[in-house]
């Protein structure tokens, strides 16, 4: 199996995995972050029998499984399960949504996501999209529209949407049903310019340089984007219109056990990554609601606003990055007298840091340094 070279593109993917320090790491791409049970069971049995067991939730909701012995054989069941839909697209189907999206009452995103997810593998141009370049699916609560996607549509009513790039808001604005060829029009027009750069932030005049190109007619309405909360959801129990129940279930630092996957499959119910470190698990009787919350609670997933470690996370750090000045992941803990989030990394590159304003408490290989900043 090829491991991607760092100067070309160090995004790894299930077909080139990165070498990581503790074996090599592989990132299946969840658009949407909507997994059923048996393909979330794929992936489980996956880490267990190819991988250390663990399973690593990203901040763009996708799923990593780290120190694998046999990364074809990961490709070949996720093949089988339909996790792979295309070998050259598969490190560029970073495709973001909110996260009840359908679920709660606000207009459903999911058939947007899809149809983006299956012309964004139609089209032969796109597979030269870097790995990290990011697309986002807003459904108007601005949940996920404001986490620095490259291309964001955020709803602005039943019918229409905003397109923003590289988080920063043009004035584009298109129908629902021009929202795939727009954002997918945007990102033709990000490689059009693009030389070096890996996303439209890093590009001089991204932002009007492409809507110029995307949209030569221009489409710029003065219709006012909803506010974004930047810090989306923490663990709970949300019901549902139909009067269902989700329950959001957070992964201590981003990471799911053996024990805490079984779990998580054992539900047989929808499951939805979140771009910050949980998993809701969809469609849930409220008598079947209290029964899981119950089981995943034992394993140690997160169920309680408040628990300490809700809003604590922390990058990969020793011994899985070579790069690591610590074990962050063994030191990491609620930082007192705040309630913002808290990050911890092994170094100064503060990998999977939130975005917004957040506590980081870095590594120095002398101790941590703690500072408040924003993103
Ligand atoms: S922040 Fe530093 S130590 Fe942590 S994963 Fe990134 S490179 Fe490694």
């Amino acid at each position: 199996m090829p491991t991607r070279n760092r100067e070309i593109d160090a995004c790894p993917g299930v077909l080139a995995t990165h070498q990581a320090a503790d074996g090599a790491v592989a990132r299946v791409r969840v658009p949407g972050g909507q997994l059923t049970a048996a393909a979330f069971a794929t992936i489980s049995a996956g880490a267990a029998e190819l991988g250390d067991g663990t399973i690593e939730l990203t901040s763009r909701a996708n799923l990593q499984v780290r120190g694998l012995s046999d990364g074809a054989a990961l490709s070949t069941r996720l093949g089988d399960a339909g996790l792979l839909p295309s070998a050259t697209h598969e490190r560029v189907r970073n495709i973001l949504a909110s996260p009840l999206t359908g679920r709660d009452g606000s207009t459903d995103v999911r058939p947007l996501v899809t149809t983006l997810d299956r012309t964004l593998c139609a089209r032969p141009r796109l597979a030269d999209l870097p790995g990290r370049f990011l697309f986002a699916i807003d459904d108007g609560r601005g949940d996920v529209a404001w986490l620095g996607a490259d291309v964001s549509a955020l709803l602005t009513s039943e019918d229409s949407a905003a397109i923003l790039l590289g988080g920063q808001d043009r004035g584009l604005r298109t129908p629902l049903d021009g929202v795939v060829d727009t954002m997918l029009a945007c990102a033709e027009a990000f490689l059009t310019f693009r030389t070096t750069e890996w996303r439209v932030a890093e590009l001089t005049n991204g932002p009007d340089r492409i809507a110029a190109l995307a949209c030569p007619e221009g489409h710029l309405q003065d219709v006012e984007c909803p506010e974004g909360h930047l810090h989306g959801m923490g663990p709970g129990r949300v019901g549902q219109a139909d009067g269902l129940v989700s329950l959001v279930a957070g992964a201590p630092l981003g990471w799911l056990d053996r024990a805490q996957a079984a779990a998580l499959v054992d539900t047989a119910a929808p499951l939805v990554v979140t771009p910050w470190r949980g998993i809701v698990v969809a469609d849930l009787t409220p008598a079947r609601a209290d029964e899981m919350a119950g089981r995943l609670r034992e394993t140690g997933l997160l169920l309680d606003p408040d628990a300490p470690l809700a809003r604590v996370t922390a990058c990969t750090g020793r011994p899985g990055c070579a790069k690591a000045l610590a074990d962050v992941r063994a030191d990491a803990a609620p930082v007192p007298d705040t309630t913002l989030p808290v990050h911890w990394s092994g170094c100064a590159r503060r990998c999977g840091r939130p975005r917004g304003r957040v506590v980081d408490v870095i590594a120095t290989g002398n101790g941590y340094t703690t500072t408040v900043g924003d993103s």
